[in-house]
């Protein structure tokens, strides 16, 4: 462990103070407050949901060429890459912000708020920026244009990704950070690392937080289809009873983490949200079909549990005389920081929020799908805060809902976090 944490991932002075640069991105990211909170306004009065954001990818593309980026559009549908080439040779450095609004209706008081509706799955519906990722937009626009104005003393690159579909394509449809890695995001030029950041509107405005290694969960779709006999329901002697089968088997899935997880090592949890089965009070079904999700934060527990999910059901479907057929997807993996680059970067953190603001975090049990990126590359995931100062979490309105609310005076210090983590990975020096 001690040789894996102080061998050398990085650039031997990624993390040296490289004062002078950090102060002029500091003043810079400063000074784009009022361009950052108009964007971020913008972008969420018109939110745009997953694999369809064309206003917000035509806004992104627009400012990077402005910047005089190279930009590449049509990213994975809807996705924009931009790359920033500093004015000395060194290594690639990432930085990604998702673009997709959710299927939400506003009814946060603001004067930004969304209108906008759309079908959705069939169903008309409202549209809302109701996970912040206007403001992960507006923020790495003026990430890009901070790091413009200091590319000649930037050794090395910068990529900036804009990524759609976040939260998730309709079913069967690859998309988001998984299907920008298959089309190449991370290659030409090769990239090194990754920062990502995601807004918390349960976290104080001015703090950043962080975790080392698993930070949110790995989310597996489990199906299980419980297999019986069906017969009359006056006659269960008949009949093998998947409706009964299937709530043991309810219960037995809840011991997998209660009694067979080690819940020191990471949290995980397992739900079951939905039963389906039978069309009528004395008809006993043939089949019945139990689907839920499992969330892990360690690779080795979530193979562990995979294992004892169908050993769970496989066997009290058994003791029962029926079958279960047991199907599990992984929908995403875990956000893993990797323990080096988090290491190496958590003084630049404490640095740039100020050691008293940045605290280690609980993991999340919620899923990202920046994951895919740092399956590829070492990556590092930071959360900044969205609260308005001296608020209770508890009376704030969680992400994905209604009258979820975002202070918006919190996001220079996303500039000043995604400009500095980038230029102190790439070493630079003034
Ligand atoms: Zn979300
Ligand atoms: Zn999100």
């Amino acid at each position: 462990m001690v040789a894996l944490l102080t061998g050398s991932l990085l650039p031997s002075s990624s993390t040296a103070q490289n004062t002078a640069l950090n102060a002029r991105i500091a003043k810079l990211s400063a000074a784009q407050e009022a361009k950052v909170i108009a964007c971020r306004r913008d972008l969420h009065e018109h939110p745009e949901l997953g694999n369809e954001e064309k206003r917000t990818a035509g806004i992104v593309a627009e400012q990077l060429k402005k910047l005089g980026l190279e930009v590449q559009t049509g990213v994975a549908r809807t996705g924009v890459v931009g790359i920033l080439r500093g004015g000395k040779p060194g290594p690639v450095v990432a930085l990604r912000a998702d673009m997709d609004g959710l299927p939400v209706t506003e009814t946060a008081p603001v004067p930004f708020a969304s209108k906008a509706r759309t079908t959705y799955n069939g169903q008309e519906v409202g549209v809302m920026h109701a996970c912040g990722h206007d403001t992960h937009v507006a923020m790495l626009l003026s990430t890009a244009e901070v790091l413009s104005a200091v590319k000649k003393d930037l050794p090395g690159t910068v990529k900036f990704i804009f990524q759609p579909a976040e939260e998730g394509s309709l079913p069967g449809v690859v998309g988001g950070a998984k299907l920008m890695v298959q089309e190449g995001v991370l290659d030409n030029p090769k990239v090194d690392a990754i920062f990502g950041l995601h807004i918390n509107a349960q976290t104080e405005v001015g703090t950043l937080k962080y975790r080392p290694e698993g930070t949110m969960a790995a989310a597996d779709v489990f199906t299980i289809k419980v297999k019986g006999k069906s017969a009359h329901g006056a006659y269960p002697w008949l009949a093998v009873d998947p409706v009964v089968t299937a709530a043991q088997i309810v219960t037995g899935l809840q011991t997998i983490i209660s009694r067979q997880s080690e819940l020191t090592q990471d949290a995980a949890v397992i739900t079951v949200g939905m039963i389906h089965g039978g069309v009528r009070n004395n008809i006993i079904p043939e089949q019945v079909e139990l689907t839920g999700t499992i969330r892990t934060l360690d690779k080795d527990m979530q193979q562990k549990i995979w294992a004892a999910v169908r050993r769970t059901a496989t066997n009290i479907a058994e003791s029962a005389g029926a079958g279960a057929e047991v199907d599990i997807v992984n929908y995403a993996p875990i956000t893993y920081n990797d323990p080096r680059l988090t290491e190496q970067m958590a003084p630049t953190l404490r640095r740039v929020a100020g050691p008293a603001h940045v605290t280690v975090q609980k993991a999340v049990t919620g899923a990202e799908d920046f994951a895919y990126f740092q399956e590829k590359v070492p990556g590092l995931f930071v959360f900044v805060g969205g609260m308005p100062k001296g608020k209770n979490p508890a009376d704030t309105a969680p992400h994905h809902t209604p009258n979820f609310f975002i202070d918006d005076s919190g996001l220079t210090l996303g500039v000043q976090t995604l400009a500095t983590l980038a230029a102190d990975y790439l070493g630079a020096k003034k």
